[in-house]
């Protein structure tokens, strides 16, 4: 769940990057939130929920709504009459699926005359909830294979040297360092039986 939000300048650092993990949610709920101030007053916030969640009261709408009450993030967006500070104002709002599977969740990503890169294929490394660089990165091994494949005049088959190559690449590294993080955030908090 997304927000576009305008506040008070006196509150803005453009440039500002907030990230927390864990409140409002339960312990054995993955999930987290950002707020990023953005150039000029704009603040982009959003609150991330897990779908696998347990709980079938959860609303992942309303754990957003909870965590802007916290105060080190009101603090951006209530404004404070007493000092002078206007209360933020929401612009905009909206919501997006996050693939957070990760690496050893990956399918096979080639078969006969295409391949999955980015997203599609699960490459978004779920501790930073980052993915650009992932989707960037996959696009460029799976075209570097393509364009070899289509110099040697073969077409239609699988290009094999993309996933040979994600593997000795940095991003296979960087994902193998987070490979077990979301399983180990919910292990850690589960009950465990006496
Ligand atoms: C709330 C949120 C915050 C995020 N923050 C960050 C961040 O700070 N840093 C970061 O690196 N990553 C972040 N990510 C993740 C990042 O957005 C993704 O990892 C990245 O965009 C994946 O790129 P992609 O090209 O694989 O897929 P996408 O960016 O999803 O692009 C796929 C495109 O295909 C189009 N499409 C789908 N179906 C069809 C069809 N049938 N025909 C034609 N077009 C189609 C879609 O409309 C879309 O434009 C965030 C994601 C979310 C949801």
């Amino acid at each position: 769940m997304k927000e576009v939000w305008e506040i008070d300048p006196k509150r803005h650092e453009p440039g500002f990057v907030l990230h927390t993990a864990g409140w409002p949610m339960e312990n054995d709920t993955y999930g987290g939130a950002f707020l990023y101030h953005m150039e000029g007053n704009p603040v982009s916030l959003g609150f991330i929920t897990g779908l696998d969640y347990a709980n079938p009261y959860l609303s992942p709408f309303e754990e957003l709504q909870r965590w802007k009450t916290h105060r080190n993030i009101r603090w951006y967006l209530e404004g404070d009459e007493s000092k002078g500070i206007k209360p933020g104002k929401r612009l905009s709002y909206g919501a997006r699926a996050i693939t957070a599977g990760g690496l050893l969740s990956l399918p096979k990503t080639i078969f006969p005359g295409g391949a999955l890169v980015g997203c599609d294929a699960g490459y978004l490394n779920v501790s930073r909830i980052k993915g650009s660089h992932a989707a960037i990165k996959t696009g460029m091994l799976a075209a570097r294979a393509a364009f070899d494949a289509i110099h040697a005049g073969r077409q239609h088959d699988e290009l094999t040297a993309y996933p040979e190559a994600f593997e000795k690449s940095w991003l296979h590294a960087e994902l193998n360092k987070s490979r077990n993080f979301k399983t180990g955030s919910r292990r850690a908090s589960c009950p465990r039986p006496s």
